[in-house]
C-alpha cells in the first residue's frame, strides 16, 4: 500500500515541477502515474534545461527567459524566487 502512496507522491510531486516548467500539469501527472514518478521528473528536468516554448511563435526559449527572443513576446511571470 506504501507503494501507491509514494507513486501518487512523486506524481503530485511531477506536476509541481511541469508548472514551474509552464508544461501541462495534468498531462505529466498521467505520465507519471502511467511511468513512474522518476521517470516523468527526470524527463521534465531535461526538458525544462532544454527550453520552454514560446506560446506565440512555437520558437524555444531559455527557461529563464522573460521575453521571447524571436517574437519579443513576454512570458507570465510565474511566482518563482
Ligand atoms: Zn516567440
Amino acid at each position: 500500500m506504501e507503494v501507491f502512496l509514494i507513486w501518487f507522491g512523486l506524481a503530485v510531486v511531477v506536476g509541481f515541477l511541469a508548472a514551474r516548467y509552464d508544461r501541462s500539469i495534468l498531462g505529466w501527472v498521467l505520465l507519471a502515474l502511467l511511468v513512474s514518478g522518476l521517470i516523468a521528473a527526470l524527463l521534465l528536468l531535461v526538458l525544462g534545461q532544454a527550453g520552454k516554448k514560446c506560446p506565440q511563435c512555437s520558437e524555444t526559449c531559455k527557461r529563464d527567459a522573460r521575453v521571447c527572443r524571436h517574437c519579443a513576446y513576454e512570458f507570465a511571470t510565474t511566482l518563482r524566487s
